[in-house]
C-alpha cells in the first residue's frame, strides 16, 4: 500500500475504527455484455486491492440484470482478466439472477409496506410526469392503488400475464425531489425474454438501482464502491436498505472518478460496435483497450496495475495521457527482457573484404539491467540492415551508414560503403561495404569514429518473421465515432527478418528489438513455421514532439 492514503482508504479506516464493520468486504459488480477494458482495470484494483490490504475479500459479482445483451462468453472474458491481473474472487462467482427470488421478496414487502406501486403509464408519460430539474413532477394516478391491487397486479406481471410496457412497479418516494432519480423510481420492468442463466424462469427483472443495492446487502458488502455517474443513484441506493429495515450491517455506497484514455473509447457499447462491426479482429485486438487486447499485445499484468497504482484514484473525472500507459509498459520491460536484432525493411550488405563466418557472443542486456545471458549472433559475408539506416543523400544530421560515412554493426565490426547497386527503377537494391578487421566491438583498435551502432542481421541465418505494427485506433485524442478511427492502426510487414535466437518453441516471448521498440510474440498465431510479433511498444515516447 502507497503510504499516502486515498480518500477510499481513508474511509474504510474510519469504518473499522468506529467498529461499523468487521471485516471489509467490496465487490467488483460488472455486466457481462462485452470484454473487460482497462477503465474495468481500475475499478478491479481499487476492489481487490482495498479487500487484499485489509485481510476482506472482493466478490465478483455479474450484475445479469438485462437478458437482451448478456452472454457467458463475457463471464468468461471478465474471470479471465481479474485472474490476469492477479486477484482472486471470495467463494464461486456470483451472480445477480442468482438473487432474483430474494430481490422478488424485497418488492413484495415494500408494496406491502405501501412504499412501492405498480404503474401503468406509458413510458412517454412516465417522462412527462417526471417533471424537470426546474419543475415538480406529477404522480400518476395509478399510485392510488391499493396494496391489494399492487400485489396482484405485480404477481400477476411476474406470472407474464402482461406484454413489455404495460406495468412497472415503482417506488413511491417524492414526485418533487431535487434529485430527479428520486421521483418514484423504476424498480421492476417487464422483459418476455431469454436470460443465459434463468432461461424463461422469469419475465420481470429488477432495474439496477433496486437490484444493485439488494445485493451488495445479500452478500455482506461493506463498501459498495462505483463510479461517479452513480452519484445521484446513491440516494435511492439509501432509501431502498433504509426503508426496507434491514439487519444492520448494511452497506455504502462510495463513488470514485472513471478512467477515460485518449485516443481510444472505453464503454462496451462502443467497443462492441467496432468488434461486430470488424473495425477490428475481434475483442482481444491489441489495438483495443482491452484486457485481453493489452494481453495478446504483449502488455504485462504488473505494466496495468503499476499504471492503475499511478494514476490513483480520485474524486473528479479526467482524462490520462496514453503516453502514461506506454510509459509503465515500457518501464517494465526495460529490466526484463532481452535485446535482439531484427530487420524491419531489408537491404542486402555485402562485405567485400570478409571471408568465412563466426558467431559472436552478444550479452542480451545492456550494462545498466542487472541480468545475465547472451547469445551467438552468425556473422558472414552477405548481411541485411534496416534500409532506412542507408542513406545516398543524407539529410544535415544524418548519422548512419552513407557514402562517407562508416557506421558500427552493432556487436559486430565498422563497416564503409564502397558502392550502391540500383535496379532499372533507381532503386537501391544492394550496397558494396568493406568492414575494417580491427575495429570488432569489444577488442576495437582501429582508431575510427562512428556516429552510431545497427542493427543487422546475417543472411544466410536470418529467420523470417511477420511483425504487426500498432498505432493509435482514433486519429483524434476524444474520438466521436467511427469516422475519427485512425485508417493506419495496423501496419503488417510479412518479412522482417531476425536473428536465430529470437526462434524458440514457447510462444509466451517478448524481445526488445534494438532500435524498434519491444514486442511480443502473438499468442495466437504464432508457430515456428511463420512467428508472428506483435508491437507492444516503441522505444521513446514519439508522440512528445
Ligand atoms: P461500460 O460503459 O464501459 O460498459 P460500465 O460501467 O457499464 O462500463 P460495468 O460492467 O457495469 O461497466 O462495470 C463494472 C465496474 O467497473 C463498475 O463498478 C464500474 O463503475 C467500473 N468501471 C467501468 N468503467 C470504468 C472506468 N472507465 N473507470 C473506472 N471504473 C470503471
Ligand atoms: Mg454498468
Ligand atoms: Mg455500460
Amino acid at each position: 500500500m502507497s503510504e499516502h492514503k486515498d480518500f477510499l482508504r481513508t474511509i474504510v479506516d474510519e469504518d473499522l475504527k468506529s467498529g461499523k464493520y468487521k471485516k471489509i468486504i467490496t465487490r467488483f459488480p460488472p455486466e457481462p455484455n462485452g470484454f473487460p477494458h482497462i477503465g474495468h482495470a481500475k475499478s478491479i484494483c481499487i476492489n481487490f486491492g482495498i479487500a487484499r490490504d485489509y485481510n476482506g475479500y472482493c466478490n465478483l459479482r455479474m450484475d445479469d440484470t438485462n437478458p437482451t445483451t448478456e452472454d457467458t462468453k463475457y463471464v468468461e472474458a471478465l474471470k479471465d482478466a481479474v485472474k490476469w491481473l492477479g486477484f482472486d474472487w471470495n467463494d464461486d462467482v456470483y451472480f445477480t439472477s442468482d438473487y432474483f427470488p430474494k430481490i422478488y421478496d424485497y418488492a413484495v414487502e415494500l408494496v406491502k409496506m405501501g412504499k412501492a406501486y405498480v404503474d401503468s403509464l406509458n413510458e412517454e408519460e412516465i417522462r412527462e410526469y417526471r417533471g424537470t430539474v426546474n419543475e415538480a413532477g406529477r404522480r400518476s394516478i395509478y399510485a392510488e392503488r391499493s396494496i391489494e391491487e399492487n400485489l396482484d397486479l405485480l404477481e400477476r406481471m411476474k406470472k407474464g400475464e402482461f406484454k413489455e410496457g404495460e406495468h412497472i412497479l415503482r417506488a413511491k418516494i417524492d414526485m418533487s425531489a431535487a434529485n430527479m432519480k428520486m421521483r418514484d423510481p423504476l424498480l421492476y420492468r417487464i422483459r418476455h425474454a431469454h436470460h443465459f442463466r434463468t432461461q424463461d424462469e422469469w419475465c420481470i427483472y429488477p432495474m439496477y438501482d433496486f437490484a444493485h443495492c439488494l445485493s451488495d446487502y445479500i452478500e455482506g458488502v461493506s463498501h459498495s464502491i462505483c463510479t461517479l455517474e452513480f452519484e445521484n443513484n446513491r440516494d435511492i441506493y439509501d432509501w431502498v436498505l433504509d426503508t426496507l429495515n434491514l439487519v444492520p450491517p448494511r452497506p455504502y455506497q462510495h463513488e470514485f472518478a472513471r478512467l477515460g484514455i485518449n485516443y481510444t473509447v472505453m464503454s462496451k457499447r462502443k467497443l462492441l460496435e467496432l468488434v461486430n462491426g470488424n473495425y477490428v479482429n475481434g475483442w482481444d485486438d491489441p489495438r483495443l483497450p482491452t484486457i485481453a487486447g493489452y494481453k495478446r499485445r504483449g502488455y504485462t499484468p504488473e505494466s496495468i496495475l503499476n499504471f492503475c497504482d499511478q494514476i490513483g484514484i480520485a474524486k473528479a473525472n479526467s482524462m490520462v495521457d496514453v503516453s502514461q500507459l506506454e510509459f509503465c509498459i515500457r518501464d517494465d520491460l526495460n529490466t526484463k527482457v532481452p535485446r535482439v536484432m531484427c530487420v524491419l525493411e531489408p537491404l542486402k550488405v555485402t562485405i567485400e573484404n570478409y571471408e568465412g563466418s563466426e558467431e559472436i557472443e552478444a550479452s542480451y542486456y545492456p550494462h545498466d539491467v542487472p541480468k545475465e545471458g547472451s547469445r551467438k549472433i552468425p556473422f558472414s559475408k552477405v548481411i541485411y540492415i534496416e534500409r532506412e539506416d542507408f542513406e545516398e543523400n543524407p539529410p544535415k544530421d544524418y548519422n548512419r551508414l552513407t557514402l562517407e560515412q562508416p557506421v558500427r554493426l552493432r556487436h559486430a565490426y565498422i563497416i564503409t560503403c564502397k558502392e550502391i547497386i540500383k535496379d532499372a527503377n533507381g532503386n537501391i537494391v544492394e550496397i558494396k561495404a568493406e568492414y575494417n578487421p580491427t575495429s570488432k566491438s569489444g577488442s576495437d583498435t582501429s582508431g575510427i569514429k562512428v556516429k552510431s551502432a545497427i542493427q543487422w542481421v546475417d543472411a544466410a541465418q536470418a529467420k523470417e518473421i511477420e511483425v504487426r505494427l500498432y498505432d493509435r485506433l482514433y486519429s483524434c485524442e476524444a474520438p466521436d465515432g467511427l469516422e475519427d478511427l485512425n485508417p493506419n492502426s495496423l501496419h503488417i510487414i510479412k518479412n522482417a527478418l531476425v536473428e536465430p535466437a529470437v526462434i524458440t518453441d514457447s510462444a509466451d516471448v517478448r524481445f526488445q528489438f534494438e532500435r524498434q521498440g519491444y514486442f511480443y510474440a502473438d499468442p495466437i498465431d504464432y508457430t515456428n513455421e511463420k512467428p508472428v510479433f506483435n508491437k507492444i511498444v516503441g522505444l521513446k515516447d514519439s508522440w512528445a514532439k
